[in-house]
């Protein structure tokens, strides 16, 4: 028995109106747990799924926009009581999604592409599939029956076919000529100017083309035959195709069909991971500068103390970096042209730091770089190079700032929160003692 569409549909949905908004569509499907939402307008279904979510964050697409506003893909609605073959040929796999409904029109169920393919094995495939629709490419030879034998042979060499279709009077087929009927006319020496109709087999038997692929094969089982004429409804014969290629093409198409899901399916599993990706870099970049926020920083900054703990590593630095007077920036010139500072000021310190260098904006005008495997005075010659690349950059509109940075190093066994407690104290005291230079930390063991 061939399933119904609701027998393998996902009865487990949730709905929700159009003119509802994505943020309330988010929140039920989040607390129903499901990827997908039928957004309902009318008799018109949608799905929003998590892949277009992913979609919308990525536009940063408005929550409170209505559904209706999205333009979702519309899913195709399904009676319930189809059998999954009928809608084989009325679907692909753009289709991703379809609605069940039963003869009220209410809604009963989803279903999804990969769900119908999944249930449909080889042997529905070929008591599903026409082989009228399989043989397209396969076009018989034809000899009229009083053609002569050597004509009728002629055709059947330059057609590349081993056999020839005779054809009566009034165009339908009387017979078949086949290679191993030729063998047999060489074998008794027969005078090949005779009518080819003296030589074919007749009469012929014919199978209609809206027959399946299985009662083809029952049909070239019966007969003992080696291949199959094909007619159409006028009873004119559209096709030939022998045992040994019929079940190639029936192997071929269902390789076809495996071939196009699964790559169907891979193509969706790389967008996923690309718009995955695309949003842990949304999430760890700061929004002004577009460099590592500080969570990001602090991922590296963790990931650089557990190498420096377990292997016996050279120990990293960190620069702290605070604009000297920024806020005079903001009075003179506006926030605006305080951002573009900010914005300025990121690239270089990026143009100025080596690849495995990480820099982050820390907060406010203060940023912050990780140097992995840089002691303090490889640090200091840094932060110097910062300091002064700074002090004569101009920036937009003739602006003139400079920094104050304070240095730590990270060793073995250190504590975190220190290291910032040392790196602080070093930039006050360059603040303290003038702005506009550096400062290197001054260890516990040194102190008084
Ligand atoms: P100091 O030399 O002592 O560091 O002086 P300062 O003015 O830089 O220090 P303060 O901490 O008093 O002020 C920091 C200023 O940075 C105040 C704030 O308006 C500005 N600021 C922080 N974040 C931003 C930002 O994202 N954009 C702009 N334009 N200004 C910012
Ligand atoms: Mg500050
Ligand atoms: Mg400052």
């Amino acid at each position: 028995m061939m399933p119904t569409v609701y027998d393998i549909a996902t009865k487990d949905i949730v709905t929700i109106k159009s003119s509802q908004t994505l943020e309330e569509a988010i929140s039920k499907m989040a607390s129903a747990n499901l990827r997908t939402i039928v957004v309902i307008n009318d008799l018109e279904y949608h799905i929003l799924t998590t892949t277009l979510l992913i979609d919308f964050r990525l536009e940063q697409t408005d929550p409170k926009a209505k559904l209706e506003a999205l333009d979702l893909p519309q899913a195709k609605a399904l009676d319930k009581n189809l059998n999954i073959l009928n809608i084989l040929n009325q679907i692909n796999s753009s289709s991703e999604y379809m609605v069940i409904i039963d003869h009220k029109e209410t809604l009963v169920g989803m279903i999804s592409y990969t769900d119908i393919i999944n249930n449909i094995d080889p042997q529905i495939l070929m008591e599903k599939q026409t082989i009228g629709a399989l043989i397209l490419n396969y076009h018989p030879t034809f000899a009229y029956e009083n053609s002569s034998t050597l004509h009728a042979i002629k055709q059947m060499k330059t057609s590349g076919n081993d056999a020839v279709i005779i054809l009566g009077d009034s165009e339908k087929a009387v017979g078949i000529f086949t290679t191993k009927d030729f063998i047999n006319l060489i074998h008794l020496d027969c005078d090949l100017t005779q009518p080819i109709a003296n030589f074919m087999t007749a009469p012929i038997k014919t199978l209609h083309e809206d027959s399946t692929i299985a009662q083809s094969l029952e049909f070239i089982r019966k007969q003992q035959f080696k291949r199959i004429v094909i007619t159409n409804d006028r009873g004119a014969v559209s096709g030939i195709i022998t045992q040994k290629e019929l079940l190639r093409v029936v192997y071929n198409k269902w390789i076809d069909l495996i071939k196009e899901e699964g790559s169907r399916i891979s193509k969706t599993n790389e967008e996923l991971l690309q718009s995955k990706s695309e949003l842990e870099e949304l999430a760890s970049l700061d929004y002004l500068t577009k460099i590592y926020n500080r969570q990001k920083f602090e991922s590296f900054l963790n990931y650089e103390i557990n190498k420096l703990n377990r292997y016996d590593d050279a120990s990293f630095s960190i620069l702290l970096i605070d604009l000297d007077f920024f806020k005079s920036i903001n009075d003179n010139y506006g926030h605006l042209q305080g951002d573009h500072v900010l914005q300025e000021l990121a690239r270089i310190l990026k143009f100025c730091s080596r690849e495995s260098d990480v820099v982050a904006r820390w907060g406010g005008e203060e940023f912050i770089m990780l140097l992995p495997h840089t002691d303090i005075e490889e640090a200091i010659v840094v932060a110097e190079k910062f300091r002064s690349t700074v002090e004569i950059h101009e920036f937009n509109n003739g602006i003139k700032v400079t920094c104050s940075i304070g240095i730590a190093q990270f060793h073995k066994h250190d504590n975190r929160k220190d290291v910032f407690t040392r790196a602080d104290v070093a930039l006050y005291k360059a603040k303290d003692l003038g702005r506009n230079r550096i400062e290197i930390e001054v260890l516990e063991s040194l102190k008084n």
